[in-house]
């Protein structure tokens, strides 16, 4: 019996119990590789000895500290270690716990900038579709995702959304990457004249696209026609690395593969690592200020913002990051983690294509690989694939097509960073096996 709310399609849930390494124990004793860190969360697995004596040293020193009072040593230290990591002209943290409390709170930013700095029509958002940027409802507004949208519409009005560059699908046959790249970007311009360029607030978008499209990483070239559109026209560029940063894809930032900078980035997820729930909203300095200048301080706020367990937590995930470098594993893992999966599954009939960066990797099923026809969503054989994973003991998270066929059924595999050669040969059996 349980009185929690839980998710389909997994009713009742499996009960854990606990967690060793990459693996996840279940109530009867079985072992589950953790192939997707739950949603991309788990980056050091779930027996960190440094992470777990922060928390512990500081929920004995200071368990909770209200902001409206005081600031706390692991938020100050947080804050700083998160600058030293962000490119040049980024300033200010703000501190939020989980990822849509971090888009929302970006989107609001961008709002108070926009009245700050004597711009009060800049209201309007673009992002992409098939995107997910979080469940609250100004996260949700700003997802393109139709699915998850509907069942609350009419939700924000002032968003609107653009195709995203998804070369798979969307790159023309005798087009280079960097004209697909260069097409793709475009498009935003064509929503900002169309929308009238003074309305428009900012852009947001995934680094490197994550659950709904399956770790896409983006043309080459488009960032950095993105980044020259929005400076054309006074946009803000929003890049949401809730699920692709903290290491994910290799650099702590997913965007400084790009070579480009936004003006606000979120993160979330792997900076806790699943120790404690924490987010983070980095931006520069002159847009902090434009808003200290003309009214004080971000009109915006939560309880739990900066909470010190969570702050120590980050800090702990931190330091094993960067100074200890488990980040430094997540290139080579990545690209033998690609090399597993394409000699399981490479000539799979049902599998068109499998992409990713980092330890952020997918395989797209498809009916048909010369036409790269989805199957019919309605078949829900991403579900399947989920329960067939967990009867093979590996945690991935598959998500379903779109019903529009522009997105097909994938799986999604985001493992801790620790992860061995030999786990990985074993995710990489075990998906085959479920598939
Ligand atoms: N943005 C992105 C890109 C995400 O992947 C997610 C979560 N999957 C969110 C925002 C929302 O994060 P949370 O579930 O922590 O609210």
């Amino acid at each position: 019996m349980t009185h929690l709310f839980h998710r389909a399609p997994l009713s009742p849930p499996l009960l854990a119990t606990g967690g060793e390494g990459c693996f996840l124990i279940g109530a009867d004793g079985k072992r589950y590789l953790d192939g997707s860190g739950g949603a991309a969360v788990s980056c050091l697995g779930h027996s960190d000895d440094t992470v777990k004596a922060a928390v512990h040293a500081q929920i004995d020193a200071l368990p909770f500290a209200h902001t409206g009072f005081f600031t706390s040593a692991p938020a100050e230290a947080l804050a700083e270690k998160l600058i030293a990591q962000a490119p040049e002209g980024f300033g200010r943290v703000y501190l939020t716990s989980g990822g849509s409390e971090s888009v929302e709170a970006a989107l609001k930013l961008a709002r108070q900038w926009a009245i700050d700095s004597g711009q009060p029509d800049r209201r309007r958002i673009i992002a992409r579709d098939q995107s997910y940027h979080g469940n609250t409802l100004g996260a949700l507004a700003t997802g393109g995702n139709a699915a998850r949208r509907a069942p609350f519409a009419p939700l924000l009005p002032e968003t609107w959304h653009i195709p995203p560059c998804y070369a798979y699908r969307g790159q023309d046959n005798g087009e280079s990457e960097a004209e697909y790249g260069r097409r793709a970007a475009d498009t935003l311009e064509a929503q900002i004249l169309a929308l009238g360029p003074e309305t428009v607030l900012a852009f947001v978008a995934e680094t490197v696209v994550g659950a709904t499209l399956g770790s896409v990483p983006a043309a080459q070239g488009y960032f950095r026609r993105i980044r020259e559109i929005c400076d054309q026209y006074g946009i803000l560029l929003i890049l949401d690395e809730v699920m692709c940063g903290s290491g994910r894809c290799g650099t702590f930032f997913a965007f400084e593969a790009e070579g480009i900078t936004p003006d606000i980035v979120t993160i979330a997820k792997g900076l806790g690592a699943g120790y404690q729930p924490i987010g983070a909203v980095l931006c520069t300095e002159a847009l902090y200020q434009t808003i200290v200048n003309a009214s004080g301080a971000f009109q915006h706020g939560h309880t739990y913002i900066g909470h010190p367990v969570a702050a120590a937590a980050a800090n702990a995930v931190m330091g094993r990051l960067i100074d200890d470098d488990v980040l430094g594993r997540v290139i080579p893992a990545g690209e033998a983690l690609q090399a597993a999966l394409t000699d399981r599954l490479g000539q799979h009939p049902h599998i068109g294509d499998i992409r990713g960066r980092g330890l952020f990797r997918s395989v797209e099923l498809v009916a048909d690989r010369d036409t790269k026809t989805p199957f019919d969503p309605a078949r829900k054989l991403h579900a399947k694939v989920k329960t067939a994973a967990m009867e093979e003991g590996l945690v991935c998270y598959p998500m379903g097509g779109t019903a529009d066929g522009k997105a097909g059924d994938h799986v999604l595999l985001a493992p801790p960073y620790i992860i061995s050669e030999d786990e990985i040969g074993m995710l990489a059996d075990r998906l085959s096996a479920a598939i």
